[in-house]
């Protein structure tokens, strides 16, 4: 079985169907389905759409809502908690993920158990031509999650794409914070070279291999790429693990971490 902690709805057509033939396809237990909202990621469906999809599929996709920092006021939580969303996903943030203005926020959403996915690392552009002056890539680096944990200890923290390129500020962070976890979405697994990651995940480091991160479990499966890609990527997962001598912690990652996250959140 699998736990998806990180898709979305894509603007393609037959979405619901294709939807549903992935579930039964890879034997996906539960998905997380979060909205995007506004203009520049045009490719993804907004909340509206989400949580229609989970009224009419509650037991397999868990809706999280785009909450936009700096645009948002706090209430909106409030709305998004009464129509029936489990979490929050943040992405462009205006100031750094931990300025202090987004604090209530954070304070929010402990205070509800939501569960809070944050876009970590590069954000990719998908038209050239516009401009896009709200977007700034190193508000969303993966060490503002620190704070973040820090100040709300309860609050559950996914950071995506392992912080893609700021790998290793992501791995120590979700090393250190007991409240973070990284999904592997993204170009990851894909990018560097298998020593790299033996390397930062501390492999076969024999002095500090005990308090690696595949030791602590605090990464997991998170897909984010269009549903028709999933299978493959799943396969390229499993090589990934076994070529860093990592092949045990594949369950781990494709479930026991997902289900435990979901499970500390009152979703399952
Ligand atoms: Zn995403």
């Amino acid at each position: 079985m699998i736990i998806d902690i990180h898709s979305h709805l894509y603007k393609i057509e037959k979405v619901e169907e294709k939807l549903k033939e992935i579930i039964k396809k890879i034997k996906c237990e539960k998905i997380v389905l979060a909205g995007i909202e506004g203009n520049y990621w045009e490719y993804i469906l907004g909340n509206e759409e989400v949580i229609k999809i989970y009224k009419k599929y509650p037991s397999f996709v868990i809706p999280f809502a785009h909450f936009r920092l700096g645009i948002d006021k706090k209430e909106r939580i409030d709305k998004f908690l009464k129509i029936g969303f489990k979490g929050l996903k943040f992405i462009g943030p205006l100031k750094n993920y931990d300025d202090e203005e987004y604090f209530p926020i954070y304070e929010k959403a402990e205070k509800e158990n939501l569960i809070c996915l944050f876009h970590t690392g590069i954000v990719s552009r998908k038209t050239a031509e516009n401009k896009q002056e709200n977007i700034s890539s190193s508000r969303m680096r993966p060490v503002y999650l620190e704070t973040i944990s820090r100040n709300f200890p309860k609050l559950i923290i996914i950071g995506a794409h392992l912080g893609y390129p700021w790998y290793e500020e992501a791995v120590e962070v979700a090393r250190v914070n007991p409240n973070i976890y990284f999904d592997l979405s993204g170009p990851c697994i894909y990018s560097r070279n298998y020593e790299f990651f033996k390397e930062i995940f501390w492999i076969d480091n024999k002095v500090l291999g005990e308090n690696s991160i595949i030791k602590k479990g605090k990464i997991l499966f998170g897909s984010d790429i269009y549903y028709d890609r999933i299978p493959a990527y799943i396969n390229d997962i499993k090589k990934f693990f076994e070529r860093i001598g990592c092949k045990d912690y594949l369950e781990k990652f494709f479930y026991e971490v997902g289900y435990s996250i979901l499970k500390r959140g009152g979703i399952i």
